[in-house]
């Protein structure tokens, strides 16, 4: 039996990794946790029976503990109890499915018991790669992506000789937007932002979709996941998702993975990895997809792709600054007090204002966050 950990469980990640739980009977939830959404929280204990449970605050907590005093389950609240979550001594493994660069402390926590990250969070190694990726080495754990490119790249570098590689080439559906202009960027409204043409994914992830935003923090996830310089990973725009990124060796050999989108593929190799098991769902029809078709993305229009390998190859502070600012940007055009294009003009600014540190420390990369959130605030309110 498998027993796993997940922080973010209501979420788009938790709830396909609780399905993936589901299908095979040697796996096992011994700890979960969401911020607010109580109701799901408590069909999820129901069903999973966790030891352990966490809400974002202590009201939602209390709320959880009320609608489950038949259970034997314990529920804690906020940043202590993610960290009590993360670090479960019954669990061996933790799904990192939560949102944000609240994923890093609970991360860290993780490794230091000796536990293996599912790693969905992409912001926890954009913003604390440096310190993540050595801690890995240290206590041998093992960080195995989620995220379907990383989850792509990882297979496509099974069996070879990590050295070898010459390029990742990460790919990108181009969402909504792919080959539009910048002046029709600036009609954009929620709705359509929210519309990606073939993943179903959380609001947050969609929005930094349609911006290219995502593709921008993958280029530094993968920098930190697979040890190469940024220069070595290549955007391509494969707008049916098909192939989900590849890799190119040193002798000219590219090597891919494809399949049907479904994020419980790469959810399932991660938990279970070096093992495959069957997995139900579409399968891809060659005859049916008939042609798979390439694109540069134009950095013109997707100014936060071409922000993001500046923010990376300056590296320290930068990307956190990157990262804070978009949330902040989205969570503000979500709520329709900026217009699409001011998310990237957000970044840039944060970015430009924000003085670099080498290395950050855990509590400079938080303040780091908050002084962005600060700056945007301003910005948003000009
Ligand atoms: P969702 O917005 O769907 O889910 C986020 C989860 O985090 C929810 O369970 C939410 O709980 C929980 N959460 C939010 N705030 C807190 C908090 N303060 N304390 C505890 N839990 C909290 O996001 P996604 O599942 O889409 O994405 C999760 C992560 O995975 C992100 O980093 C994303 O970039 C990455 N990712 C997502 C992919 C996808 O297909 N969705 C693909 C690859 C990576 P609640 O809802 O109860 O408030």
């Amino acid at each position: 039996m498998k027993k796993i950990a997940i922080l973010g469980s209501t979420g788009s990640i938790g709830t396909q990794t609780l399905e993936v739980v589901e299908q095979n009977k040697d796996l096992q939830v011994t700890a979960l946790a969401a911020g607010g959404n109580v109701g799901l929280m408590e069909r999820q204990i129901r069903k999973f029976r966790p030891l352990l449970a966490c809400m974002g605050d202590e009201k939602k907590a209390q709320e959880l503990r009320s609608l489950t005093a038949d259970l034997d389950v314990r529920v804690t609240a906020g940043m202590e109890g993610l960290l009590e979550v993360a670090t479960q001594p019954q669990a061996e493994i933790l799904v990192t499915a939560i949102v944000g660069m609240i994923g890093i402390r609970p991360t860290i926590a993780a490794m230091e018991s000796g536990k293996d990250i599912a790693l969905a969070n992409k912001e926890t190694l954009v913003t604390a790669g440096h310190i993540i990726m050595p801690l890995a080495k240290e206590r041998g754990v093992r960080i195995l992506p989620v995220d379907s490119e990383h989850s792509a790249i990882f297979q496509c570098l099974n069996g070879e000789d990590g050295r070898a590689v010459h390029k990742i080439l990460l790919t990108a559906s181009g969402g909504p937007f792919r080959g539009w202009s910048r002046e029709q960027l600036a009609t954009v409204q929620v709705e359509d932002a929210l519309k990606h043409p073939n993943w179903s994914m959380g609001r947050k992830i969609t929005i930094d979709s349609s911006t290219m935003v995502n593709k921008g923090l993958e280029v530094m996830e993968a920098k930190w996941l697979f040890g190469v310089e940024l220069n070595q990973v290549q955007v391509v725009v494969q707008p049916q998702s098909v192939i989900h990124s590849m890799v190119e060796f040193e002798d000219g050999a590219v090597m891919a993975q494809l399949g049907a989108p479904d994020m419980k593929l790469p959810i399932q190799y991660a938990l279970y990895y070096p093992q495959r098991r069957y997995l139900p769902g579409e399968r891809l029809d060659f005859t049916k997809l008939k042609s798979i078709s390439f694109e540069a993305p134009d950095p013109e229009v997707f100014r936060g792709l071409a922000l993001a390998y500046e923010a990376g190859r300056r590296g320290g502070s930068l990307p956190t600054v990157y990262n804070a600012a978009n949330e902040y940007a989205v969570a503000a055009f979500l709520e329709r007090r900026i217009p699409y294009p001011m998310i990237t003009e957000m970044i840039e600014g944060a970015m430009g204002s924000h003085r670099p540190i080498e290395q950050p420390r855990v509590e400079e990369i938080l303040a780091a966050e908050q002084e962005t959130y600060e700056f945007c605030e301003c910005l948003a309110q000009r």
